[in-house]
């Protein structure tokens, strides 16, 4: 079955991935043949609990799994290259100019004893060759392009004099600044107050809309989905568990973790107690037989923990991993 979106090609086909992690305790299948595949030119969010698998996609696709973590067997096809297959050298490349990565802490993912200046006109030197009066000027556009104030003076701060949206906007600006094609963006606004989230949310909008820039939003956060993504994953224990249009998931879920999360999530206005989905993620180590999600499932039966689903056509562009979705349409 193919889970392409409809009018669209993919940017990336993640086909049969397996990221294991190798503990003590054994070996956690944090990944154990993901299928997915990213549209070029939308923003496609990718949304579960914490330990869902979520990160781990995204750093597998960048390659930088470390240890104990590993891919052990899969397919990661960019632009029609086998990114697993390239050496390290190559992917260096693939990582500087053509998928970025913006993180949770953007703080965290600035080297502190480097000013921006250091480190974007570094970028624009290797990554673009060009020569150090042009990087400096191509480094002021690109940092009043993600809406920096006053470009010339954050040029020369370092990290801790920044505040937390300012450091966003700057691993913003480096990920643009050697054009990349895809952007996976992990939790991007979560550490960051109400206001500054609203901002980041608008930047990463212009972005799609005035540069077909293809993004991956890692999220939780089902609002944040709503107002940025054209098309929606949901992972659930390693698996993508449904895939659909934005509009569709959410008018027609069918997964019942999908309805959980929806359910779960705030409403405006809406008082009283927040349904939360009973139970927790599985441990990996040792995860449930047949459907995962079929302990906390307010629908299993008794063939979910004997047979695990296959993805199953809900509608156009639309699929669902479920023995009973039909149940809840
Ligand atoms: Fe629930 Fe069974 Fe569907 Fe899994 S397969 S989501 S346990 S009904």
């Amino acid at each position: 079955m193919s889970d392409s979106v409809p009018g669209t090609t993919p940017l990336i086909t993640i086909r049969g991935l397996q990221t294991h992690f190798f503990t003590q305790r054994g070996v956690a299948k944090v990944l154990d043949g993901l299928n997915f595949e990213i549209a070029s030119g939308r923003v496609t969010g990718l949304v579960g609990e914490s330990g869902s698998g979520k990160s781990v996609t995204a750093f597998s696709i960048m390659r930088l799994m470390r240890a104990p973590g590993r891919i052990v067997a899969g397919k990661i096809e960019f632009q029609g290259v086998n990114l697993l297959q390239l050496t390290e050298r190559e992917m260096a490349k693939v990582r500087g100019e053509k998928i970025s990565m913006i993180f949770q802490q953007p703080r965290a993912s600035l080297n502190p004893v480097f000013t921006v200046k250091d480190t974007l006109l570094r970028v624009l030197r290797i990554h673009k060759g060009l020569s150090a009066r042009k990087a400096q000027r191509a480094a002021l556009e690109v940092l009043a392009r993600v809406g920096l104030p006053d470009p010339a003076v954050v040029l020369n701060r370092y990290p801790h004099q920044l505040s937390g949206g300012m450091c966003q906007r700057v691993m913003i600006a480096l990920a643009i600044s050697c054009g990349s094609k895809l952007l996976l963006a992990d939790e991007p606004t979560t550490a960051l107050d109400v206001t500054v989230q609203f901002q980041i949310i608008e930047l990463l909008k212009e972005l799609e809309d005035e540069t077909g820039l293809t993004q991956l939003l890692i999220t939780h956060d089902l609002g944040l989905v709503a107002e940025l993504c054209s098309e929606v994953a949901v992972m659930y224990a390693g698996e993508i568990v449904e895939q659909a249009g934005v509009h569709a998931l959410f008018d027609q879920p069918s997964h019942p973790y999908t309805r959980g999360l929806l359910q779960s999530r705030p409403k405006p206005g809406a008082r009283g107690e927040l349904q939360s989905i009973p139970g927790r993620v599985p441990d990996l180590l040792a995860p449930p037989s047949g459907c995962r999600f079929h302990p906390r499932c307010p629908l299993a039966q008794s063939r979910c923990a004997e047979e695990s689903p296959v993805p199953e056509i809900v509608g156009e562009g639309h699929w669902v991993r479920c023995h009973f979705w039909r149940d809840l349409v």
